[in-house]
């Protein structure tokens, strides 16, 4: 399966499910910008300054621990039900919505991607990150180009194949497709070929270990 990393949900899987931030690592994010906002109006080197810092730093430490464990949890459970995990191999949109800002999405997101490739490693699965460009303006079920294109705020996919898609669902699969035609072995044979333009290959990361196909992607969702 493909997951789909951003800022309006976490994560949205080519499965169609989604995954949230628990709520209260959000707290503790916004608790630490608050805590880090303080610290910038204090005196450097004062006393109040040290004390500030010294609250910032727990906080800090808080924050990466629940973010971790909560990384875990979910990484863990992608692994063990998909043998295949494909990502986007950069994150460039969906950076001018949402709370939080890009820094502390991204801190989310770089665990998830290396906990799922070190633990799709440790039991001969498959980590994949393919080209992002066009994954959100190309229709997943017919290859169709979005025109005009698809403007960021849109949140639903629509085009002249089918029913309507959620947006970050329809990126989901493009990278899914993409990721099914890379990989050695792979079942992109099995993959409906409408998936647009040739993926562009520069860059493309594929680790695998494991020749037979994976045994959830027969149905390629
Ligand atoms: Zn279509």
């Amino acid at each position: 399966m493909s997951v789909d990393l951003g800022l309006a949900h976490l994560a949205v899987l080519s499965t169609g499910e989604t995954v949230e931030a628990p709520k209260f690592l959000r707290h503790a994010e916004v608790r630490l910008k608050r805590q880090q906002r303080k610290l910038s109006r204090k005196r450097k080197g004062s006393h109040h300054w040290q004390k500030q810092r010294v609250r910032v730093a727990r906080c800090h430490a808080r924050v990466r621990g629940q973010r971790r464990d909560f990384a875990h949890k979910v990484t863990t459970g992608w692994v063990e039900a998909h043998d295949l995990l494909a990502f986007e191999d950069m994150d460039l949109r969906g950076h001018m919505q949402g709370r939080l800002p890009k820094a502390t999405a991204d801190a989310g997101w770089g665990l998830l991607r290396r906990f799922c490739e070190y633990k799709e490693r440790n039991r001969s699965g498959r980590y994949v990150e393919v080209p992002t460009k066009g994954t959100t303006q190309i229709c997943s079920k017919c290859g169709r180009l979005a025109d005009p294109p698809l403007p960021l705020k849109d949140r639903t996919y629509s085009c002249p194949c089918g029913p309507r898609l959620d947006r970050d669902l329809n990126a989901a699969r493009n990278v899914l497709a993409r990721a099914l035609c890379t990989v050695p072995g792979g079942t992109g044979e099995s993959t409906p070929v409408e998936i647009g333009p040739p993926p562009h290959r520069k860059g493309r990361r594929v680790r695998s270990r494991k020749r037979e196909p994976p045994r959830d992607t027969g149905v390629a969702t």
